[in-house]
């Protein structure tokens, strides 16, 4: 049976995610922003929390783990370069390890840059990725622990999943991340329909996510820094991609 995921809004503009596996009746949660909103929509779906899959130690994606773990007794899975700052770990994985949500399999990318030991996961049978704050849709994150060489391969990583992988991000961020990518490709008709269809969702109070990569390999300025027309943008013909994405990830920073 296909996974079904539920999304929420936590915190100021973090989401909560439910990953529920129904031939066994397991549920996960992609990171803890903070436990009372997961304890509602654990409730309003009806399921019971069996694990916690952490992306990266920062409070807003861990700080609900410890009233969470009290509460259901759930394993706690973390990245392993992080698990010393993440409470209650029981299980930490690295590049390629799996992990298993019930019936579902997936698979640890590392992808630091944002965080030193970041790390997403894909489900490939269901098509799915969690990639935390590495991917925004429209943005990345920003690079806090590591450098633009770092951050770009973790993005290429992603890139490089299937073209229908569904993308869940650790923040609602589209509409700035819009504004900003106009700024580098305002003639993009991609970014141009996406930056309509962001203002009509949020209007509505909608999430903007999932993405798909497909989507944002069309729109997202970070994911197209090996572009000649983007490295033209920013006035870097003859530069790397590493030095674009680098130049593009530092203009958003002042933006
Ligand atoms: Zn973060």
């Amino acid at each position: 049976m296909p996974a079904e995921i539920h999304l929420f809004p936590c915190l100021k503009d973090n989401y909560g995610v439910l990953l529920h596996d129904p031939s066994t009746g397991t549920t996960a949660a992609i990171d803890a922003p903070e436990a009372a909103p997961i304890e509602a929509a654990l409730a309003d779906m009806g399921w019971r929390l069996t694990d916690i899959l952490v992306t990266h130690h920062h409070a807003d994606h861990t700080g609900g783990i410890a009233d969470l773990k009290q509460k259901y007794q759930c394993r706690v899975i973390a990245p392993r370069k992080e698990a010393s700052k993440i409470p209650n770990t029981d299980v930490t994985l690295r590049e390629g390890d799996v992990v298993q949500v019930g019936s579902l399999v997936g698979r640890v990318l590392e992808t630091p840059g944002h965080t030193a030991g970041h790390i997403s996961y894909w489900f490939k049978q269901d098509k799915l990725a969690f990639v935390g704050d590495t991917l925004f849709s429209v943005g990345c994150g920003r690079i806090i622990e590591g450098n633009p060489e770092m951050m770009w391969q973790s993005l290429l990583k992603i890139r490089n999943l299937p073209a229908d992988t569904q993308i869940y991000c650790g923040h609602e961020y589209t509409a700035a991340n819009v504004h900003f990518a106009l700024s580098i490709e305002p003639k993009n008709p991609a970014l141009r329909a996406r930056a309509e269809e962001v203002v009509r969702l949020r209007e509505l109070d909608r999430p903007t996510i999932p993405t798909t990569i497909q989507q944002e390999k069309s729109y997202n300025p970070f994911l197209r820094a090996d572009l000649s027309s983007v490295a033209a943008n920013v006035g870097l013909e003859d530069a790397t991609p590493v030095q674009v994405f680098a130049t593009v990830r530092a203009r958003k920073d002042k933006f």
